[in-house]
């Protein structure tokens, strides 16, 4: 009797009820406490970054960017349309015009060229996403950014631990935004961080993430009262969520190696079948070093994609799509257009399944996933 292989179960290293169990038996549950703060510099000594603001969310972290860039209603946003909802999201609620463009075959992240092209008088910033947890061309992006005196904020909601050009991803763009929720590496259940790498910036962030106040400066006692300074809202995770994450963080070597070992089976045991069939997997380039997030294959179109889905799960196993793009969904059309040729994102978008992976996951079921997926294309 096979039982079901779901697409993902949250990561669980073991230690974590303790780290919350201390949280609580300590008395001090909102954010910003000795667990909060733990995260904070694992993060800031991970990265080599200014400052990390652990917050409720990757959502929240882009809001703060958002705020933070001040992309109000005469400015816009260049973003991929292929990513989730909250990249544009968090611009839009500021009022600001989204231009969404074309992705990189390969690797799905946003392409450089098509952000060049996207440029305008009004352009304030560019958000890249690191798709799968696969660095997008930092090198050009700085650059094109700093040509025209732009913001870049990395959504590195999948890329914590990856690198670009051995750097790490989040310590490139001006600002990046991290997620803890339970179907990313690490995780808190819900939990996200904002990654600081321009100075100027930290003093307005403090006072956004505490509802607008300057109680971070009442903490240190450098006023004696806070109050009202500036736009901001709640944007403080619990001290219970960064417990349980700390001990993830703790123990990060030991998730990548056991997520590593999986993506590697799946690229190994599919090669042959990828290769007959004219399905692609992930392309990882030279210059990136990825953290084993995802492992997905493009089918030939959106049928065959459909054959496949139905056949792993009459056998037992969950795969699902990815993104809609953003620029076809009822919001995106509202507040965001496509600039240039989409030549790829919806394309890709309706042939690409995402695969069972997830920490722990036992090497006997991706033997049968990948098992599956053979006798599906008969290799
Ligand atoms: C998961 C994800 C988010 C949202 O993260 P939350 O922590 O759930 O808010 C944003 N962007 C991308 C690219 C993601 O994968």
């Amino acid at each position: 009797m096979i039982q079901l292989i779901p697409f993902n179960r949250p990561c669980v290293v073991g230690g974590e009820e303790e780290y919350m169990q201390e949280a609580i038996s300590r008395g001090k549950l909102s954010g910003k406490g000795p667990f909060g703060k733990k995260c904070s510099r694992w993060l800031e000594d991970q990265l080599g970054c200014e400052r990390a603001f652990m917050t409720p969310s990757c959502t929240a972290a882009l809001e703060m960017a958002a705020l933070l860039t001040e992309a109000g209603p005469e400015g816009e946003v260049i973003m991929p349309s292929y990513t989730f909802v909250s990249t544009a999201n968090a611009f839009a609620l500021r009022g600001a015009a989204i231009r969404f463009v074309d992705v990189d075959e390969k690797t799905l992240n946003i392409d450089p060229e098509q952000i060049k092209q996207a440029i305008t008088r009004r352009t304030k910033a560019i958000v890249v996403v690191h798709y799968a947890g696969v660095a997008c061309e930092m090198d050009e992006i700085m650059k094109l950014a700093e040509e025209h005196g732009l913001w870049v904020i990395e959504d590195a909601a999948q890329a914590l631990t990856s690198t670009y050009k051995g750097r790490p991803l989040g310590a490139i763009g001006h600002l990046s935004a991290f997620s803890f929720h339970e179907t990313k590496n690490y995780t808190c259940g819900e939990g996200g961080a904002l990654i600081i790498n321009h100075a100027p910036l930290i003093e307005r962030a403090e006072m956004i993430q505490e509802k607008g106040t300057n109680r971070a400066q009442f903490s240190r006692g450098m006023v004696d009262k806070y109050s009202w300074r500036d736009l901001g809202s709640s944007y403080v995770i619990s001290e219970l969520n960064t417990a349980y994450l700390y001990r993830q963080l703790q123990n990060i070597g030991q998730i990548n190696k056991d997520r590593k070992k999986t993506w590697k089976a799946y690229a190994e045991g599919l090669e042959h079948v990828m290769a007959l069939n004219n399905v692609e997997g992930p392309h990882i380039p030279d210059e990136a070093e990825h953290n084993a997030h995802m492992f997905y294959l493009k089918c030939r179109n959106h049928n065959e994609r459909a054959e496949l889905m139905d056949y792993l799960k009459k056998n037992d196993i969950v795969s699902v799509p990815h993104y809609v793009p953003l620029h076809s969904s009822h919001a995106g059309k509202k507040y965001g257009v496509f600039a240039g040729e989409d030549l790829y994102t919806t394309k890709d978008s309706e042939r690409l399944v995402r695969l069972p992976l997830y920490y722990g996951m036992l090497e006997e079921d991706v033997r049968y996933v990948v098992k599956q997926i053979q006798l599906f294309y008969q290799v």
